[in-house]
Protein backbone atom coordinates (compact mmCIF):
# COMPACT_ATOMS: atom_id res chain seq x y z
CA UNK A 1 0.00 0.00 0.00
CA UNK A 2 1.00 3.66 -0.82
CA UNK A 3 1.87 5.36 2.35
CA UNK A 4 -0.69 7.91 3.69
CA UNK A 5 -1.30 10.73 6.22
CA UNK A 6 -3.47 9.36 9.06
CA UNK A 7 -4.36 11.16 12.65
CA UNK A 8 -3.63 8.65 15.61
CA UNK A 9 -4.36 8.63 19.42
CA UNK A 10 -1.74 7.47 22.00
CA UNK A 11 -4.10 4.87 23.21
CA UNK A 12 -1.61 3.09 26.02
CA UNK A 13 1.83 3.41 27.40
CA UNK A 14 3.86 0.46 28.87
CA UNK A 15 6.75 1.80 30.83
CA UNK A 16 9.16 -1.96 30.13
CA UNK A 17 11.84 -1.10 32.15
CA UNK A 18 14.58 2.48 32.89
CA UNK A 19 15.57 2.44 28.86
CA UNK A 20 12.81 0.69 26.94
CA UNK A 21 8.53 1.89 26.98
CA UNK A 22 6.06 0.49 24.84
CA UNK A 23 3.52 2.52 23.27
CA UNK A 24 0.09 1.75 21.12
CA UNK A 25 -1.72 4.00 18.86
CA UNK A 26 -5.59 3.72 17.59
CA UNK A 27 -6.20 5.46 14.00
CA UNK A 28 -9.44 8.20 13.81
CA UNK A 29 -8.77 8.81 9.92
CA UNK A 30 -8.66 6.86 8.62
CA UNK A 31 -10.00 4.29 10.54
CA UNK A 32 -7.13 1.16 9.28
CA UNK A 33 -3.71 0.93 8.05
CA UNK A 34 -2.62 -1.72 5.80
CA UNK A 35 0.91 -2.42 6.20
CA UNK A 36 3.15 -5.57 5.94
CA UNK A 37 5.31 -6.68 9.24
CA UNK A 38 8.71 -4.66 9.16
CA UNK A 39 7.46 -1.78 7.82
CA UNK A 40 7.57 1.59 9.74
CA UNK A 41 5.63 4.68 10.79
CA UNK A 42 6.92 8.23 10.43
CA UNK A 43 5.53 10.34 12.98
CA UNK A 44 4.99 14.22 13.74
CA UNK A 45 6.77 15.20 16.93
CA UNK A 46 6.76 18.62 17.68
CA UNK A 47 4.82 21.63 16.39
CA UNK A 48 7.42 22.51 13.90
CA UNK A 49 6.80 19.05 11.66
CA UNK A 50 10.07 17.40 12.72
CA UNK A 51 9.57 13.92 12.09
CA UNK A 52 11.01 10.73 13.40
CA UNK A 53 10.68 7.31 12.34
CA UNK A 54 9.47 4.09 14.37
CA UNK A 55 9.28 0.29 12.98
CA UNK A 56 5.88 -1.14 14.00
CA UNK A 57 6.04 -3.72 16.15
CA UNK A 58 2.35 -5.52 16.48
CA UNK A 59 0.78 -7.33 13.69
CA UNK A 60 -0.58 -6.47 10.62
CA UNK A 61 -3.85 -8.38 10.85
CA UNK A 62 -4.72 -5.68 13.64
CA UNK A 63 -4.70 -2.67 11.52
CA UNK A 64 -7.19 -0.42 13.54
CA UNK A 65 -3.92 0.21 15.41
CA UNK A 66 -0.24 -0.46 15.73
CA UNK A 67 2.23 -0.69 19.27
CA UNK A 68 5.79 0.80 18.97
CA UNK A 69 8.98 0.13 21.15
CA UNK A 70 11.17 3.11 22.14
CA UNK A 71 14.50 3.23 23.61
CA UNK A 72 14.57 6.17 26.46
CA UNK A 73 18.18 6.93 25.70
CA UNK A 74 18.32 8.98 22.67
CA UNK A 75 16.75 11.79 24.63
CA UNK A 76 15.86 13.83 21.66
CA UNK A 77 12.44 15.72 19.96
CA UNK A 78 11.51 12.31 19.43
CA UNK A 79 11.48 10.46 22.29
CA UNK A 80 10.49 12.99 24.51
CA UNK A 81 7.39 13.27 22.50
CA UNK A 82 6.44 9.60 22.55
CA UNK A 83 7.66 9.51 26.21
CA UNK A 84 5.60 12.42 27.41
CA UNK A 85 2.52 13.00 25.60
CA UNK A 86 -0.68 12.31 27.67
CA UNK A 87 -2.56 9.16 26.63
CA UNK A 88 -5.31 10.50 23.96
CA UNK A 89 -2.76 12.72 22.42
CA UNK A 90 -3.82 13.01 18.69
CA UNK A 91 -0.72 12.73 16.50
CA UNK A 92 -0.17 12.81 12.69
CA UNK A 93 1.47 9.66 10.75
CA UNK A 94 2.58 8.83 7.40
CA UNK A 95 2.89 5.20 6.89
CA UNK A 96 3.41 2.54 5.88
CA UNK A 97 6.68 3.26 4.79
CA UNK A 98 9.89 0.93 4.27
CA UNK A 99 10.55 -2.11 2.59
CA UNK A 100 12.58 -4.24 5.25
CA UNK A 101 9.74 -7.34 4.97
CA UNK A 102 10.35 -11.13 4.67
CA UNK A 103 11.03 -12.01 0.95
CA UNK A 104 8.91 -13.68 -0.75
CA UNK A 105 11.54 -16.25 -1.99
CA UNK A 106 11.13 -19.79 -1.65
CA UNK A 107 15.01 -20.29 -1.65
CA UNK A 108 14.44 -18.76 1.75
CA UNK A 109 13.77 -22.06 4.00
CA UNK A 110 14.63 -20.71 6.90
CA UNK A 111 14.46 -17.24 8.95
CA UNK A 112 16.60 -15.62 11.27
CA UNK A 113 15.87 -12.73 12.94
CA UNK A 114 18.93 -10.38 14.33
CA UNK A 115 18.22 -7.08 16.07
CA UNK A 116 19.88 -5.62 18.64
CA UNK A 117 17.76 -2.95 21.59
CA UNK A 118 14.69 -1.83 20.02
CA UNK A 119 15.68 -3.31 17.00
CA UNK A 120 13.45 -5.87 18.16
CA UNK A 121 10.53 -4.19 16.96
CA UNK A 122 10.03 -4.99 13.81
CA UNK A 123 11.14 -8.43 14.07
CA UNK A 124 8.62 -8.96 17.08
CA UNK A 125 6.03 -7.74 13.89
CA UNK A 126 6.93 -10.33 11.89
CA UNK A 127 8.10 -13.19 14.04
CA UNK A 128 4.02 -12.78 15.30
CA UNK A 129 2.79 -12.46 11.74
CA UNK A 130 5.00 -15.75 10.47
CA UNK A 131 4.22 -18.13 13.48
CA UNK A 132 0.42 -17.06 14.63
CA UNK A 133 -1.49 -15.31 11.35
CA UNK A 134 0.76 -17.33 8.75
CA UNK A 135 1.15 -20.98 10.54
CA UNK A 136 4.60 -20.27 8.65
CA UNK A 137 6.45 -24.03 9.69
CA UNK A 138 9.78 -23.28 8.16
CA UNK A 139 12.34 -22.89 11.33
CA UNK A 140 12.56 -18.96 13.13
CA UNK A 141 15.31 -18.16 15.47
CA UNK A 142 15.51 -14.84 16.68
CA UNK A 143 18.59 -13.65 17.98
CA UNK A 144 18.15 -10.37 20.56
CA UNK A 145 21.26 -8.81 21.77
CA UNK A 146 20.76 -6.24 24.87
CA UNK A 147 23.50 -4.71 27.27
CA UNK A 148 22.05 -5.84 30.44
CA UNK A 149 19.46 -8.37 31.49
CA UNK A 150 17.10 -6.07 33.59
CA UNK A 151 16.41 -4.07 29.89
CA UNK A 152 14.79 -7.43 28.51
CA UNK A 153 11.18 -7.24 27.80
CA UNK A 154 8.42 -9.13 25.75
CA UNK A 155 10.87 -12.45 26.83
CA UNK A 156 8.32 -13.77 28.88
CA UNK A 157 6.22 -13.68 25.60
CA UNK A 158 8.75 -15.22 23.11
CA UNK A 159 9.29 -17.95 25.67
CA UNK A 160 5.40 -18.59 25.23
CA UNK A 161 5.70 -18.52 22.02
CA UNK A 162 9.04 -21.02 22.00
CA UNK A 163 6.50 -23.45 24.12
CA UNK A 164 3.75 -23.35 21.51
CA UNK A 165 5.76 -23.34 18.51
CA UNK A 166 9.00 -25.90 18.06
CA UNK A 167 10.07 -24.55 14.88
CA UNK A 168 10.77 -21.00 16.70
CA UNK A 169 14.33 -20.66 18.66
CA UNK A 170 15.14 -17.75 20.61
CA UNK A 171 18.41 -16.70 22.01
CA UNK A 172 18.49 -13.58 23.79
CA UNK A 173 22.23 -12.55 24.01
CA UNK A 174 23.55 -9.86 26.73
CA UNK A 175 26.83 -8.05 26.54
CA UNK A 176 26.67 -7.05 30.43
CA UNK A 177 25.68 -10.41 31.89
CA UNK A 178 25.40 -11.07 35.52
CA UNK A 179 26.60 -13.82 37.05
CA UNK A 180 24.07 -16.80 36.76
CA UNK A 181 22.90 -16.24 33.06
CA UNK A 182 23.37 -19.34 31.19
CA UNK A 183 22.62 -18.13 27.86
CA UNK A 184 24.56 -15.99 25.40
CA UNK A 185 26.74 -13.13 26.45
CA UNK A 186 28.85 -10.66 24.56
CA UNK A 187 27.40 -9.27 21.04
CA UNK A 188 25.00 -11.16 18.64
CA UNK A 189 27.91 -11.70 16.45
CA UNK A 190 29.50 -14.03 19.25
CA UNK A 191 25.95 -15.56 19.74
CA UNK A 192 25.63 -15.94 15.80
CA UNK A 193 29.43 -17.51 15.78
CA UNK A 194 28.86 -20.32 18.29
CA UNK A 195 25.59 -21.55 16.19
CA UNK A 196 25.29 -23.15 12.80
CA UNK A 197 24.21 -20.56 10.34
CA UNK A 198 21.58 -21.89 7.43
CA UNK A 199 22.85 -21.08 3.84
CA UNK A 200 19.31 -21.27 2.64
CA UNK A 201 17.62 -19.00 5.02
CA UNK A 202 16.99 -15.13 4.97
CA UNK A 203 18.52 -12.98 7.70
CA UNK A 204 16.72 -9.89 8.94
CA UNK A 205 18.70 -7.75 10.94
CA UNK A 206 17.90 -4.61 12.60
CA UNK A 207 19.53 -2.10 14.79
CA UNK A 208 22.65 0.39 14.58
CA UNK A 209 24.65 0.96 11.74
CA UNK A 210 28.01 -0.70 13.60
CA UNK A 211 25.89 -4.00 14.60
CA UNK A 212 24.48 -4.69 11.08
CA UNK A 213 28.02 -4.08 9.29
CA UNK A 214 29.68 -6.50 11.72
CA UNK A 215 26.73 -8.89 11.30
CA UNK A 216 26.97 -8.29 7.28
CA UNK A 217 30.66 -9.25 7.43
CA UNK A 218 30.15 -12.54 9.78
CA UNK A 219 27.38 -13.71 7.45
CA UNK A 220 29.43 -13.21 4.18
CA UNK A 221 32.16 -14.77 6.24
CA UNK A 222 29.69 -17.87 5.99
CA UNK A 223 28.84 -17.93 2.54
CA UNK A 224 25.30 -16.01 2.84
CA UNK A 225 24.43 -15.19 -0.36
CA UNK A 226 24.15 -11.14 -0.31
CA UNK A 227 20.81 -11.29 -1.70
CA UNK A 228 19.62 -13.24 1.33
CA UNK A 229 20.35 -10.74 3.92
CA UNK A 230 18.12 -7.74 4.64
CA UNK A 231 18.56 -5.24 6.91
CA UNK A 232 17.26 -2.04 8.77
CA UNK A 233 19.88 0.69 10.31
CA UNK A 234 18.12 2.75 12.80
CA UNK A 235 20.87 5.01 13.60
C1 LIG B 1 13.38 3.12 9.74
C2 LIG B 1 13.63 3.49 11.20
C3 LIG B 1 12.91 2.86 12.18
C4 LIG B 1 13.15 3.16 13.52
N1 LIG B 1 12.46 2.51 14.50
C5 LIG B 1 12.70 2.77 15.81
C6 LIG B 1 12.04 2.02 16.84
O1 LIG B 1 11.21 1.13 16.57
N2 LIG B 1 12.33 2.34 18.13
C7 LIG B 1 13.24 3.33 18.47
O2 LIG B 1 13.46 3.57 19.67
N3 LIG B 1 13.90 4.02 17.51
C8 LIG B 1 13.64 3.79 16.20
N4 LIG B 1 14.29 4.51 15.22
C9 LIG B 1 15.12 5.64 15.65
C10 LIG B 1 14.21 6.89 15.75
O3 LIG B 1 13.76 7.28 14.46
C11 LIG B 1 14.92 8.10 16.34
O4 LIG B 1 16.14 8.30 15.66
C12 LIG B 1 15.21 7.92 17.83
O5 LIG B 1 14.00 7.78 18.56
C13 LIG B 1 15.99 9.13 18.36
O6 LIG B 1 15.25 10.29 18.09
P1 LIG B 1 15.34 11.53 19.07
O7 LIG B 1 14.64 12.67 18.40
O8 LIG B 1 14.88 11.14 20.44
O9 LIG B 1 16.90 11.79 19.21
P2 LIG B 1 17.88 12.51 18.18
O10 LIG B 1 18.25 13.81 18.78
O11 LIG B 1 17.32 12.51 16.81
O12 LIG B 1 19.08 11.44 18.20
C14 LIG B 1 20.00 11.36 19.27
C15 LIG B 1 21.06 10.30 18.96
O13 LIG B 1 20.54 9.00 19.24
C16 LIG B 1 20.98 8.05 18.26
N5 LIG B 1 19.93 7.01 18.17
C17 LIG B 1 18.82 7.05 17.40
N6 LIG B 1 18.04 5.96 17.62
C18 LIG B 1 18.67 5.23 18.55
C19 LIG B 1 18.34 4.01 19.19
N7 LIG B 1 17.21 3.32 18.89
N8 LIG B 1 19.21 3.55 20.12
C20 LIG B 1 20.32 4.23 20.42
N9 LIG B 1 20.69 5.40 19.84
C21 LIG B 1 19.87 5.89 18.91
C22 LIG B 1 21.14 8.87 17.00
O14 LIG B 1 22.18 8.31 16.21
C23 LIG B 1 21.56 10.25 17.52
O15 LIG B 1 22.96 10.32 17.56
C24 LIG B 1 14.10 4.18 13.88
C25 LIG B 1 14.82 4.82 12.85
C26 LIG B 1 14.60 4.48 11.54
C27 LIG B 1 15.41 5.16 10.46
Amino acid sequence: MPPQQFKARIEDRVIQNDKFFTISFELIEPGAMEFKAGQYVSIKVDAAGTRRSYSIASRPDINHGFELAIDVTPGGVGTTFLRDMPIGTEVEVLGPLGSFVIADDPTEKAIVLVGTGSGIAPLRSMLLDLLQVKQDTRPIILHWGIRFVESLFWENEFQDIVERFPNFKFHPVVSKAIDGWTLCRGRVTDCLSTHELPTEAGYYLCGGKPMIESVVKLLGERGIAPEHIHHEKFF
